[in-house]
């Protein structure tokens, strides 16, 4: 029988953790053969309500399940992990600058990439959740120098899954038919999704759609403030929605990408289309082997080029925060 998979949450008290565990233990971030160890991470004032979820985890008498550990220090939280998700970010709430966002989630992501570097498994796999995703995987890499760079990944995957059903509800194509869409850079209102490369049953989607300025003026901005439209709607984050893109994002990482389709994450940039070495940013990517690889030579338009610079441009802006922080 296979050991357990140790999977580190932090901020597992939180909205997104609440709907992240239980699927985690039902085999949805792994596989339905795979065991799992889950290791909590909370603040010390939320260790209280996280032990609650270990409860109602134990009471869930999950197959798959094969412990618990509650902590409130990172060491030993990220102690041979081998998958580690970063939920708990600080948000940002009003009237906050830029600035005290950064250093706040820099005091967090810091510690947490050194904690990873000293105790992780050698096959660790990071996805960060927690916002500035982006920047906040910039950080705990930087503070990870043993830990290869592309073991650091930001979700964008939830953006993606977004587009995705956008694009169905748009044409009446079931999702399964939808390929190679994408999220380029920031996860952020900047975002540009991409449909030039999509296509709806091997069809150009774009020829499908037959309406640019659908795309340009209805499709792109619902996808990237979709955020804000749940606020609205919930009275509170989406949290579930965000849970299955971390799992999506976990279990393609680990089982890879159907042949000729791709995913979105955020990724260390290798140069790749102008978008600055080392930067975390969102491209489309294939996994083989449980290997990240940014999709090469594809053709980008006037338009797409102009969009993808605007949501670089706020990733290197806040590159240069973090560093004159002194973050990095
Ligand atoms: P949530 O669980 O709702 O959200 C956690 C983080 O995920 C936030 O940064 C949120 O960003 C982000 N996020 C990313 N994508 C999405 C998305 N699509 N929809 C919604 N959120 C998204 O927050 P809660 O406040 O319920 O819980 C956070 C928990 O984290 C708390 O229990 C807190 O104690 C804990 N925490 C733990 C830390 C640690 O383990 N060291 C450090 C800091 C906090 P956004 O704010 O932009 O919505």
């Amino acid at each position: 029988t296979q050991q357990p998979v140790n999977v580190t949450v932090t901020g597992a008290a939180g909205q997104i953790g609440y709907a992240l565990l239980f699927r985690i233990a039902a085999g949805h971030l792994l596989g339905p053969d795979v065991p799992v160890r889950l290791r909590l991470l909370e603040v010390p004032q939320a260790v209280k309500a996280a032990q609650g979820v270990a409860l109602e985890l134990d009471d869930s008498a999950f197959p798959l399940l094969a412990g618990i550990d509650i902590h409130d220090d990172a060491t030993a939280a990220f102690d041979g992990a081998n998958v580690a998700l970063l939920v708990g970010a600080r948000p940002r709430t009003a009237g906050m600058e830029r600035g005290d966002l950064l250093s706040a989630n820099g005091g967090i992501f810091g510690p947490q990439g050194a904690a990873i570097n000293a105790g992780a498994a050698d096959d660790i796999r990071v996805l960060v959740v927690g916002n500035p995703a982006n920047t906040n995987a910039y950080i705990a890499a930087a503070a990870a120098p043993d830990v290869p760079k592309d073991r650091f990944t930001a979700m964008t995957r939830l953006d993606h899954n977004r587009a995705l059903a956008q694009l169905s509800a748009r044409t009446g194509a079931p999702v399964t038919e939808i390929e190679r869409v994408t999220i380029w850079g920031n996860h952020s209102a900047t975002q540009y999704p991409d449909l030039s490369h999509a296509t709806i049953g091997g069809r150009p989607a774009l020829e499908v759609v037959g309406d640019d300025a659908w795309v340009r003026d209805t499709f792109i901005p619902t996808v990237a403030k979709r955020g804000a439209a749940i606020i609205e709607a919930r009275g509170a984050s989406s949290a579930a929605s965000a849970a299955n893109a971390a799992l999506d994002h976990v279990h393609t990482w680990v089982n890879g990408t159907p042949d000729g389709d791709w995913t979105s994450a955020g990724v260390v940039s290798d140069g790749s289309y102008g978008v600055p070495e080392g930067l975390i940013s969102s491209f489309p990517v294939t996994v083989s082997g449980g290997v990240l690889t940014i999709v090469p030579g594809l053709e980008i338009d006037e338009f797409s080029r102009g969009r993808i610079d605007a949501s670089v441009a706020e990733l290197v802006e806040e590159r240069d925060a973090v560093r004159a922080l002194g973050l990095v």
